[in-house]
């Protein structure tokens, strides 16, 4: 596996290569790999020709900067399990690589009602951040095909409307999430959360499954029911447990094939916030 930790090494690289381009598979992550993320590089391997996963805890998505100091670094294992995988390029850029200017009063992308809703309402200027270091790591790695995961729902959803908004000649391939045996979605954060907590937090599959199983007919009453059940099992608190049917959220024809109806869950449980979500047609 290459290791690049600039523009100038990528272009470098890549000019070494001549004329023959590959055909380039990407999948940004934030690091502390887990098997969610091998999945994205396993798929990026089989539907491209040079994998490039990126690791970058990008500053300009966290609206705390607790939670961004919080966020765990396991870089040399994470080298490990992307060479194992046969991962072809790791890019792994500095902050003044990323945003050589700084990140603060940077462009302001139209993104519109999902912006603020849901995840949006919760963590103020997330989304702009998303779309800040999309948009430049696309920009540096010009990758046919950016991969990403259906557990981070709304942000597929963002990335979409990126690529849409600047004409970016890439395809958006969603994966579905990889779950503990538990059916706890994995998440770098749950490194964050002791045995017992892990094994609270694999309600909100539950939860999310009973949801679909009904239809995705979340009355107000079942959701209070629902975050009771949340606090009862030892979360702290509960963002939001919504469903939405078809074209709620993004107004599209489920160009990501994510399904005609979702339901959400975002809540907190050891000071980590967990999120997950279910899709049904
Ligand atoms: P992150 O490192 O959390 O920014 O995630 C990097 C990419 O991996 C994003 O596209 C996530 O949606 C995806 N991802 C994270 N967790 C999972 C999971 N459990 N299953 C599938 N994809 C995931």
């Amino acid at each position: 596996m290459v290791l690049c930790k600039t523009k100038t090494d990528i272009l470098t690289y890549i000019g070494s290569i001549g004329y023959d381009l590959p055909k380039i598979g990407f999948v940004p992550t934030m690091g502390a790999l887990h098997e969610g993320h091998l999945t994205l590089v396993r798929e990026a391997k089989r539907l491209s020709s040079f994998v490039i996963c990126s690791i970058f805890v990008n500053p300009a998505q966290f609206n705390e900067e607790k939670d961004y100091k919080a966020y765990p670094i396991t870089i040399e294992n994470d080298i490990f399990l992307l060479e194992k995988e046969r991962c072809d390029m790791l890019f792994l850029p500095s902050i003044s690589e990323i945003y050589p200017t700084g990140f603060h009063n940077r462009q302001h992308y139209p993104i519109g009602n999902i912006e603020n809703v849901l995840e949006g309402a919760y963590r103020p200027g997330h989304f702009q951040g998303v779309c800040l270091v999309i948009d430049r790591l696309l920009d540096i790695l010009k990758p046919n095909i950016l991969l990403l995961g259906q557990k981070d729902y709304q942000q597929c959803l963002v990335i979409q409307f990126l690529v849409n908004y600047k004409n970016m000649p890439v395809e958006i391939k969603v994966i579905p999430t990889v779950r503990e045996a538990s059916g706890l979605a994995m998440s770098s954060r749950n490194l964050r959360l002791s045995i017992t907590g892990r094994e609270k937090a694999a309600i909100i599959y539950r939860v999310l499954q009973d949801i679909k199983q009904n239809g995705f007919q979340l009355t107000e009453d079942w959701q209070q029911h629902i975050r009771k059940q949340l606090i009862e099992a030892g979360f702290e608190s509960i963002d939001y447990v919504v469903s939405y049917p078809s074209g709620f959220l993004d107004n599209s024809e489920d160009r990501l094939g994510l399904g005609k109806k979702v339901a959400l869950i975002a809540a907190n449980i050891e000071g980590v916030r967990l999120i997950d979500n279910i899709i049904g047609y």
